[in-house]
């Protein structure tokens, strides 16, 4: 089996099994207690915090933990929603944002909210001139992904909250496929991260707060996290987060310098007639989304079942529809269709890349054959 969808999960990383095991095995204290096995917990939890703010490298904020980056993500817009001084009524999102902004931009749009979202240029990069004429005193929050999940595509979150916050706007930032891939850009004041992204364990999140950008909490009852999302915490958890957060940040330029060779052999072994969608330019290497004329993309799938990859989007598969993101950057049905995404990072090699590569083009020159 050859994995390569690293936008819709990545390996757990040796290191974060051996930190959470203990914690899995016998430390079975909960975090919130006065005992002293509950403060040795609440003290790991501490330390795994510090892990991941650091990974984050923002400054003058602090990080909550949630139960995933959706969990955050929801948090951060209902909260703010909830916070809004009057006359603030107004988000601004991006069309190619993952569902867990819209859907919930779209419910708050049926409770009220005045909703914009602005398209993204063929390459998948927001205008910032489009978004400085559709600022005004009325926009409450501006939420711009760092890394695109399906494409891979960056947007210059320092410049974007440079504008934002000329117009007094929060920004929130979805950093999910940012954070331990590329630097965090500064200047968001809320930032989502996902444990799960960066070989940690499934089922935590994160939410980095600027100090006085807090939201209205979302989740009520025992007051954890600074009263802001109640729930205990699970050490192993937090502690798997921490311990792949401390990874990700001492290895970060290690693995782009490796995600970028590997990109390199998969472009050369994939051979002529494919075309990469989104900006090549402003772009995480580890994200491969490709298309080629005539191709099946889900026929490729059923092909070639012992290599681990995706459609244009994890989210999306499945569901038979086409991906919005897609759409977005002007594909039409055909070409969104013959798509598929190749994403590879740190535990890829590069002979079991380029095997798949060439595997992968030979299908599809066969589709061709077939079809012809
Ligand atoms: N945002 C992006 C860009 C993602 O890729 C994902 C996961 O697919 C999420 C948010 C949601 O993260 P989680 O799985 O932690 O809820």
């Amino acid at each position: 089996m050859t994995y390569l969808d690293y936008q819709a999960t990545t390996p757990v990383a040796p290191e974060v099994v051996t930190a959470m095991q203990p914690w899995i095995e016998e430390k079975f204290a909960n975090p919130h207690s006065p005992s002293r096995w509950g403060h040795e917990a609440a003290a790991a939890v501490e330390v795994a915090r510090k892990q991941v703010d650091k990974a984050i490298g923002l400054k003058g904020g602090s990080v909550a933990f949630t139960g995933s980056a959706t969990e955050a993500l929801n948090w951060a817009l209902k909260g703010t929603v909830e916070k809004r001084h009057k006359g603030r009524n107004r988000i601004i999102t991006v069309a190619t944002e993952h569902a867990a902004v819209l859907d919930s931009c779209e419910w708050l749009a049926d409770q009220g909210i005045d909703l914009t979202v602005l398209p993204v240029d063929r390459e998948g990069r927001l205008d910032l001139d489009l978004l400085e004429r559709e600022l005004d005193n009325q926009v409450l929050l501006v939420a711009v992904m760092m890394v695109n999940n399906e494409i891979g595509v960056r947007q210059p979150l320092t410049a974007i909250s440079d504008i934002a916050h000329g117009a007094g706007a929060i920004v929130l930032s979805d950093a999910v496929q940012a954070l331990g891939r590329v630097e965090l850009c500064n200047g968001p004041d809320l930032v989502a991260v996902s444990a799960h992204k960066i070989h940690g364990p499934k089922g935590i999140g994160a939410l980095w707060m600027r100090k006085g950008k807090e939201p209205a909490p979302l989740i009520h009852g025992g007051g954890q996290e600074q009263g802001l999302r109640s729930g205990t915490l699970s050490p192993a958890l937090c502690v798997g987060f921490g311990a792949a957060a401390k990874l990700a940040d001492e290895r970060c330029t290690r693995d782009y310098d490796h995600v970028q060779r590997l990109w390199k052999a998969a472009i050369h072994a994939l051979g002529p007639g494919w075309i990469v969608n989104g900006s090549v330019d402003h772009r995480y290497p580890g994200n491969l989304n490709i298309r080629r004329e005539g191709v099946d993309s889900a026929r490729l799938i059923a092909d070639l079942r012992d290599i681990a990859f995706s459609l244009g989007s994890a989210c999306a598969s499945g569901s038979g529809r086409p991906s919005h993101v897609l759409r977005a950057i002007g594909l039409d049905y055909r070409e969104a269709r013959s798509s598929i995404r190749l994403g590879f990072g740190r535990y890829t090699t590069q002979q079991e890349l380029v095997e798949a590569c060439q595997r992968l083009a030979k299908a599809a020159l066969e589709q061709e054959k077939l079809d012809a």
